[in-house]
């Protein structure tokens, strides 16, 4: 208890020991963090952030507007990873290339895997969707198994871990709503969701949104769209009456426009799909890149006639 104590009394100064190197530019390590957690996708990275706080020292391998679908490791993630106390997963084919990582890194870090906390879908084939932070409800269910990880292993943090959880989940809540009430702008005839790939079924299910089809009509963004899926689509769009259909921010749009042009279409603001968006964007944070979501499907659906931005 003692040591405790000494340690409540010099955390203050080891902080600020921690700024001056880190101006310094040397200092590795957690730099006056109590824990070093590694996480792969920018989703994770921002819910960990969010819950750990001053506590947790976060760095997350992909980079923002980064796919990481295609994602191809750097020997710097095996370092980080070696380091960690904790890696936080996101789940599902998405990330599935940390397992060799983790193994390549060793080290004494536990994974916290997210998809295994949430309440998941499958795609039509029967395969799990890895998509799960579409829907706010998920992203709670997320940020409370981040809670509890970070109280195993910092069990000093716990107080801090709860109030921040607490905080972010009452935000998360404020989020779900707020979209909700934005969807319900659009009417029911409009609510048709034409994607890059099939990565907002989670939304569409969450908030009454029918999905028409994807241009990579696959769970991944790796697979190509075959010819006859392309005339297929189209017709779709046309038979569906389709407003608009969305890019993602972190893909190519050249075949949106086509498909687009050929449908008699228009194309909406891109989707932060499965990557937040670099610093200063207004998909910075999970909750800004959905709330930006749903003001581009709403503006686009729509046709412009209505506007809707939750406020979070
Ligand atoms: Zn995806």
């Amino acid at each position: 208890m003692r040591l405790l104590r000494v340690l409540v009394v010099l955390l203050p100064v080891a902080a600020s020991l921690a700024v001056i190197s880190a101006c310094g530019g040397g200092s590795s390590g957690s730099g006056g963090h109590e824990l070093s957690a590694v996480a792969t996708t920018t989703h994770a990275g921002d819910l960990l952030r969010n819950v750990g706080g001053d506590r947790v020292d976060v760095r997350t391998l992909l980079g923002s507007e980064a796919d990481p679908h295609g994602y191809e490791p750097r020997p710097s993630d095996v370092a980080a990873i070696s380091k960690a106390s904790l890696v936080v997963k996101s789940g599902g084919d998405l990330d599935e290339w940390l397992d060799e990582l983790i193994e390549t890194a060793g080290g004494e870090a536990e994974t916290l895997t997210l998809i295994d906390s949430v309440r998941t879908i499958s795609g039509d084939d029967g395969d799990v969707d890895p998509h799960w932070w579409q829907d706010p409800r998920n992203a709670v269910l997320a940020a409370r198994a981040i809670e509890d990880a970070l109280v195993r292993l910092d069990p000093d943090g716990r107080t801090t871990y709860e109030r921040n959880a607490a905080t972010y989940v009452e935000r998360l809540r404020r989020l779900d709503r707020g979209i909700a009430a934005c969807m319900r702008k659009v009417p029911d005839e409009k609510r048709k969701l034409v994607t890059t790939h099939d990565a907002l079924a989670y939304f569409a299910n969450r908030y009454d949104v029918e999905i028409v089809g994807a241009i990579v009509p696959s769970l991944s963004t790796q697979a190509q769209p075959s010819a006859r899926d392309v005339d297929e689509l189209v017709h779709q769009i046309r038979s569906e009456d389709v407003e608009a259909i969305f890019p993602e921010t972190a893909l190519n749009p050249k075949l949106e426009g086509a498909i687009s042009r050929e449908a008699g279409a228009s194309v909406g603001d891109a989707l932060w799909a499965d990557s937040l968006g670099p610093e200063g964007s207004d998909g910075e944070t999970y909750v800004e890149a959905m709330a930006s979501n749903t003001a581009a499907l709403v503006e686009g659906m729509a046709a412009g006639e209505e506007s809707c931005r939750p406020r979070v």
